[in-house]
């Protein structure tokens, strides 16, 4: 499953009005979009989605932004897509990301970085597997 990445349109774009033009931007850069749908975060889930970093200075500050307003999560689909969607996303200050990247247009600070990308095949499925049934995803198979 080395094809699979997750990724939510984070709540500072998706106020912002960009999340048609993330999708865009991500179609454009050559990913099916098999997944996605409009949804909350709860303190728990963002708690639970962010667990790595518990204990650190800006732990709770994420998760008040994570859980500020709706999100769009997804799965896309591209040859080796971890590494291919993070490079489509940029590094994670929007700052230090490279020009083009979706980081780099839209993100607004380092918390507020528009969207998020899986860091490896593992991490991806247990993300995606808290938003989507298998099902959801084989429906995109008959497309
Ligand atoms: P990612 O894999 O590129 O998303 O980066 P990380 O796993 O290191 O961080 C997860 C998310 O936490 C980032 O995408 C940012 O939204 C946020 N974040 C990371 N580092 C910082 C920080 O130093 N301060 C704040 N406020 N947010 C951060």
């Amino acid at each position: 499953m080395t094809n699979r990445t997750f990724t939510i349109i984070k709540p500072n774009a998706v106020a912002a009005g960009n999340a048609g033009k993330i999708i865009d931007a991500i179609i454009e850069g050559g990913f099916r979009v098999i997944a996605l749908r409009l949804t909350y975060f709860s303190r728990n889930q963002a708690e639970r989605f962010y667990a790595v970093h518990k204990g650190k200075p800006f732990f709770n500050e994420l998760v008040d932004f994570m859980t500020s307003g709706p999100v769009y999560v997804g799965v896309v689909e591209h040859e080796n897509a971890v590494a291919e969607f993070r490079r489509l996303i940029g590094a994670t200050d929007p700052a230090k990301a490279d020009e083009g990247t979706i980081r780099r247009r839209f993100g607004e600070s380092l918390q507020c970085n528009a969207i998020h990308g899986s860091d490896s095949d593992e991490n991806a499925r247990i993300e995606w597997s808290q938003f989507f049934s298998d099902d959801d995803i084989i429906i995109a198979e008959y497309r």
